[in-house]
């Protein structure tokens, strides 16, 4: 049998945790023993009670505010995080918008907003851990893309065009840091119950499985990839039967 994953004494930081899938995949690596940061926008009564859940666990927690779009926020965000819990060696770039537009009503603003939270957020968090990781000589960064990567999604074209360079992203660095112990990979969900899906339940008549999707099935998949050396650059797709790519 595979032994459980066992994350003592690994620091991790998961951007947008005080909600949906970031707040599920943070307690499931606080779960498997490695100490958390979880990041948040706005919401911090949120994110204090993923701490608060952490830490009856038994686990080391804190909730750090930080606009990942931003340079500096970013940087001290990691500053926080390391004299509080240690080097970070786990990343995971979760945080994320999804503003609803067709196409025709898509504007500019909302195109470079989504692009600078979904994906340049994911190379500003990357490139503040590596150091730290390069250290260590051992790091895992997961990507949360979506299907909306290769399929139409049910947002708009700024979002598929988000995702889709995330995972050029997650294979770019997953190249170039596979000889330092570094892995990178991305884990696609579709269509999971979270407040960016609120009242968009209908979409579950799409899906073969019959239902929408959990966060904590998406934690379960980052959980495998972290688990795993000898996987890097790959996306794991979770979609309850909807699409096979
Ligand atoms: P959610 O419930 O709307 O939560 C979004 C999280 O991101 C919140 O913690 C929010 O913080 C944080 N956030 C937003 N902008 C931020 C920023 N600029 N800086 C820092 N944190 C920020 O979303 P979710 O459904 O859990 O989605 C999480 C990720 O999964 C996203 O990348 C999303 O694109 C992806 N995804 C979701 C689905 C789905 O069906 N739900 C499917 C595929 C992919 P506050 O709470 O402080 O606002």
């Amino acid at each position: 049998m595979t032994p459980k994953l066992e994350l003592s004494g690994h620091t991790a930081l998961v951007t947008g945790a005080s909600r949906g899938i970031g707040a599920a995949i943070a307690v499931a690596l606080a779960e498997a023993g490695a100490a958390v940061a979880v990041n948040y926008r706005q919401r911090a009564a949120d994110a204090d009670t993923v701490v608060a859940k952490i830490k009856d666990i038994g686990g080391r927690a804190i909730a750090v505010a930080a606009d990942v779009s931003q340079t500096a926020a970013v940087a001290e965000m990691v500053n926080r995080t390391t004299s509080a819990l240690g080097p970070i060696d786990i990343l995971v770039n979760n945080a994320g918008i999804a503003i609803v537009r067709g196409v025709d009503d898509l504007t500019e603003s909302d195109f470079d907003l989504t692009i600078a939270v979904n994906l340049k957020s994911a190379f500003l968090c990357t490139q503040a851990v590596l150091p730290a990781m390069r250290a260590r000589k051992w790091g895992r960064i997961v990507n949360i893309s979506s299907g909306a990567a290769r399929g139409a999604g049910a947002i708009g074209v700024h979002y598929n065009a988000s995702k889709a360079g995330m995972e050029g992203l997650t294979r770019g660095y997953a190249a170039r840091l596979v000889k330092e112990g570094i892995t990178v990979n991305a884990v696609a969900p579709s269509l999971i119950e979270t407040d960016m899906m609120r009242g968009r339940s209908d979409l579950a008549r799409n899906i073969p499985l019959g239902r929408l999707g959990q966060p904590s099935e998406v934690a379960q998949a980052v959980l495998m990839v972290i688990g795993n050396d000898y996987m890097t650059g790959q996306t794991i797709i979770l979609n309850g039967g909807m699409a096979f790519i």
